[in-house]
């Protein structure tokens, strides 16, 4: 029999019992007192590096590397594998130690902050490889990174937002993140960042194992969440003219030091820098 028209949509099922310890889980909201962000300065740069030094044991991988990152930019941050691009993502979030140098969130000092103290403060960093947890849903993954979001009624908005951001994932919520493309996975782990509100995301390439198609929509979807939200990004990518087709700015590195740095059209013209630099 045809539905009667205005018919509510029938809930939908989930596709398998939801796991109860989650609701516990996000009951977390009391993590350990962290001291409270530094003062903050609209009118500096959203992030800036200076003269950054950090590696791991003996090895230095950035050799005094600086960067900075206009307020509502992307950032293209490229340059061979063993470059400095991982290293660099990870010491602006404390997650590799500083050794010189400076990281500056609008005036902001983080260097040498805990990771836990870099996220608070408002910078949102997403690792290379898509780490969604396959067993959980689309919505306990995007819960999980609701966590530290301390108010139960700011959670909730922020879920609906990122499922308005992503209508995709809207759909998809009661599905396992298992069952997710590799594109659909990518946009979970951005909309989970998300969640903490972030000033500065940090993205480590997305693009990494996709279809030339659906990087072309990764890279759509970074520029447009750069232009709804004024976020800034510093998006790391092998992809070099993916990258700079949707970044407002570039650099390259090359053994841990900034080799060229500039407007994105030019760097993506010089055939001679990407060849040698990225063997394009
Ligand atoms: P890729 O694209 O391959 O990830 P990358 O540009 O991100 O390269 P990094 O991963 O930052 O480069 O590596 C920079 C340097 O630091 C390299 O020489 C690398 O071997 C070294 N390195 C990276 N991680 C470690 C580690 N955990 N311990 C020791 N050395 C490391």
């Amino acid at each position: 029999m045809p539905e009667p028209p205005g018919a509510a949509a029938p809930p939908d099922p989930p596709d398998r019992p939801e796991l109860s310890e989650l609701s516990e889980l996000s009951e977390l909201s009391e993590l350990p007192e962290l001291p409270e962000p530094p003062a903050t300065s609209p009118a500096l740069p959203a992030l800036a590096v200076e003269d950054l030094v950090a590696g791991y044991g003996g090895v230095t991988a950035l050799h005094g590397v600086s960067v900075s990152a206009p307020e509502g930019t992307v950032t293209a941050v490229l340059g061979a594998n063993g470059a400095g691009k991982t290293t660099l993502l990870r010491a602006i979030s404390g997650l590799v130690r500083v050794r010189r140098g400076r990281v500056l969130l609008h005036g902001a000092d983080l260097t040498r902050r805990r990771p836990e103290e870099t996220a608070r403060a408002g910078v949102a960093h997403v690792p290379e490889g898509q780490g969604v947890i396959t067993e959980l849903t689309v919505e306990e993954n995007l819960r999980l990174g609701a966590l530290t979001r301390i108010d139960r009624a700011a959670r909730a908005g922020a879920l609906a937002q990122a499922y308005e951001q992503f209508p995709v994932l809207a759909a998809r919520r009661r599905k396992a993140a298992g069952t997710l493309s590799g594109g659909e996975r990518q946009m979970l782990v951005i909309a989970r960042a998300l969640l903490s509100r972030p000033r500065v995301l940090l993205l480590d390439e997305p693009s990494l194992g996709l279809a030339p198609k659906i990087i072309t929509q990764v890279m759509g979807l970074v520029a447009q969440l750069r232009d709804s939200t004024g976020l800034t990004i510093l998006l790391v990518e092998q992809n070099a003219r993916a990258a700079l087709a949707i970044a407002n700015q570039g650099i390259v590195l090359h053994l841990g030091r900034v080799v060229e740095a500039g407007d994105p059209a030019a760097l993506a013209a010089d055939t001679g820098l990407l060849n040698h630099y990225l063997g394009l």
